[in-house]
């Protein structure tokens, strides 16, 4: 087993499916049942969900909404996520606990890093709700930034391709997938694994992101024993 403490970046259009906004209780359904598997192994995990099924801060502000304001709204539209996902973790009886980063005490719990730990310690899964807090910044830095504060030894992210390629495998048919690549490399190329602020933060704590598709089922079971499900990013 190589690790034991987990945190797993869910965008918001991972809930989504196949459809165009919102989310698919299907969908969310087979990633709870995805994420029991890795607590029944005994591993703690913790999840940080965004929201752009449901509202994204830049593409509102570029339609002429204040920046700040919009990046509120997508925080909110992440707890709307994080608590479906609760919801679907729960009904198969998962004890799970989410933790905003914007108090609203009535639906959840506020962040508390020792609280975070302590959930996990007792092997709840921990959903981080409301992503860092703050405008301007991304659910993907609050991922980075969560593993951090949490000790996370890597961070899943969880995208719709098997892991980073050279080129878009979905324009050449000769893009090849990188195993492995240093933080660096993917600074430098300016490669879409997460945003630059997420690397930077992964890179200067030596936390590993590992980048695979979610849709395989049994895929985050693989990557925590070790399997080269997708692409390692690290030093
Ligand atoms: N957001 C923010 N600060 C954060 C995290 C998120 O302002 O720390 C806002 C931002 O507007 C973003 C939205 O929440 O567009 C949804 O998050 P994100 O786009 O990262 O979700 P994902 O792409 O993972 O679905």
């Amino acid at each position: 087993m190589s690790y034991q403490r987990v945190l797993l970046k869910l965008s918001g259009e991972a809930l989504m499916g196949n459809l165009g906004y919102g989310i698919d209780p299907k969908v969310v359904a087979d990633i709870a049942q995805e994420i029991a598997d890795v607590v029944k192994m005994g591993i703690q995990i913790a999840v940080v969900v965004g929201g752009g099924n449901i509202f994204r801060g830049v593409k509102a502000a570029s339609a002429g909404m204040d920046r700040a304001t919009a990046d509120y709204v997508g925080m909110i539209a992440t707890v709307m996520n994080a608590i479906t996902l609760q919801d679907a973790l729960e009904h198969i009886n998962i004890p799970t606990r989410v933790l905003t980063a914007i108090a609203m005490q009535e639906v959840a719990e506020p962040y508390i890093r020792r609280r975070a730990i302590r959930h996990l310690e007792k092997g709840r899964v921990v959903v981080f709700g409301a992503g860092s807090g703050n405008p301007f910044f991304t659910t993907d830095t609050t991922a980075a930034l969560r593993a951090a504060e949490i000790e996370a030894e890597v961070v899943f992210k969880a995208t719709k391709v098997d892991g980073v390629y050279d080129s878009d495998p979905h324009k050449n048919p000769e893009a090849r997938r990188y195993r492995s690549l240093t933080y660096g490399h993917v600074l430098t190329h300016d490669l879409r694994v997460m945003d630059g602020t997420a690397i930077a933060l992964c890179k200067e704590n030596n936390i590993p992101i590992m980048v695979f598709d979610l849709s395989v089922p049994g895929n985050i079971v693989r990557a925590i024993q070790g399997e080269p499900v997708g692409t390692l990013v690290g030093s």
